[in-house]
């Protein structure tokens, strides 16, 4: 297919630990599976954040990268390592706190697929999470910053959560749009026997758009629960939505029934940008041993391509997403991956394969 004029300017975060290893793997793939769609190119703007950025600019969140993101649509984000750097900056929010709450980037979305070739707890599991990223019981990230956890006196804490109608409704809005356009089925989590007024607003208010969509199935469960259910059949569920700590943990129960965690992506939208990041962090065990499984980051990556290519009306985009998705199975599926999966392929190995394995299928 013949290449459309326009170019998409995506940023480039490297980040800490296996970062530099992961999102060039990721960058090589999106590149070929582009090519391969006849899909607009991309012209990559690497920017620094994290360790990086504390010997060049003194912190690591620059001012300066954060001003360049902000004229962007969409960027890669690598992991960070903040319990490793120096104080003041290891007490600070971390990058992505930071970049997650300047940009209001409130939809984390995490979809758990097992694949073919690679090992699954439970097989067949193909489910999203969709975890309102701005509020609930996550203190750092909360509205009224600063006050979400406090100590009266030295033996007393106290962390208060806050839910509000308006990121209920457009949380609610991300997972309908989103079950409508996979398998129809939306499940609410919460716990509104206990948590009465917050999740049971958490609740009503999806209940309330639910009305909206009359062609998505709706259900609800109290988060304990949801836990038994999804050991016995996950491959059941479709779409969840969740508040915010609720779907950091069911999140990392469901990346491990797929599969594992160098295989688990995630994007992380608001209405206007959209940010790629691997749902597991820096590896520092591991880093600069081109050991490092990139599967995570270029999912990542291809979802990133997708939301770009629904936001911009662009084909040739979700095509270029499709293309990824699909040379990374094949190569898995033909043997090659890394050494988390039981293989034997380093990470720019296993890039080169998926390169080659997407060219191949043009
Ligand atoms: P963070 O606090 O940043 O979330 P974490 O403590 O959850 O970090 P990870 O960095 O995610 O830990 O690593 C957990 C384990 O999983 C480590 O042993 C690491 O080597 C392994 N791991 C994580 N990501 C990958 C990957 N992409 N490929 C291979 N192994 C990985
Ligand atoms: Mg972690």
């Amino acid at each position: 297919a013949p290449r459309s004029a326009r170019t998409y300017r995506l940023g480039l975060l490297e980040g800490d630990g296996i970062g530099p290893e992961i999102v060039p793997a990721a960058t090589r793939a999106v590149d070929a599976a582009l090519t391969a769609a006849g899909a607009p190119a991309v012209e990559w703007v690497p920017l620094p954040l994290g360790r990086d950025a504390i010997e060049e600019h003194g912190t690591p969140s620059p001012e300066s990268t954060l001003a360049a993101l902000d004229e962007l649509d969409a960027w890669l984000l690598g992991p960070h390592d903040s319990a490793a750097y120096p104080e003041p900056h290891r007490s600070r929010l971390n990058p992505s706190g930071t970049i997650r709450t300047r940009f209001g980037l409130y939809a984390n979305i995490r979809p758990a697929k097992s694949f073919e070739g690679a090992k699954a707890m439970v097989p067949g599991t193909d489910l999203v999470i969709v975890r309102e990223n701005t509020e609930g019981f996550y203190a750092d990230r909360n509205t009224h910053a600063g006050t979400g956890e406090f100590m009266p006196t030295p033996d007393v804490a106290i962390a208060h959560g806050i839910i509000t109608r308006p990121a209920v409704e457009r949380i609610a809005h991300t997972a309908f749009q989103l079950a409508r356009g996979r398998r129809g089925k939306l499940t609410i989590v919460h716990k509104a026997n206990v948590l009465r007024l917050t999740t049971g607003l958490f609740r009503d208010v999806c209940r309330e758009i639910a009305e909206q969509y009359p062609d998505v199935t709706v259900d609800d469960y109290h988060i304990d629960a949801m836990t038994v259910h999804l050991l016995r059949r996950a491959p059941e569920f479709d779409v969840i939505v969740t508040e915010n700590m609720f779907g950091d943990i069911l999140s990392d129960l469901t990346g491990e029934l797929a599969g594992s965690l160098g295989i688990a992506p995630s994007i992380n939208v608001s209405d206007r940008q959209g940010m790629a990041q691997a749902a597991h962090g820096s590896a520092p065990d591991i880093a600069g041993k081109d050991l490092a499984n990139p599967i995570a980051m270029m999912l990542s990556s291809s979802m990133l391509l997708q939301w770009l290519g629904d936001r911009h009306q662009d084909a040739g985009l979700r095509t270029a997403a499709a293309a990824l998705d699909a040379g990374i199975a094949r190569t898995v599926a033909a043997g090659t991956c890394t050494s988390d999966m039981g293989g034997s392929a380093g990470t720019t190995e296993f890039a080169a394969a998926v390169a080659a394995a997407i060219a191949d299928a043009r």
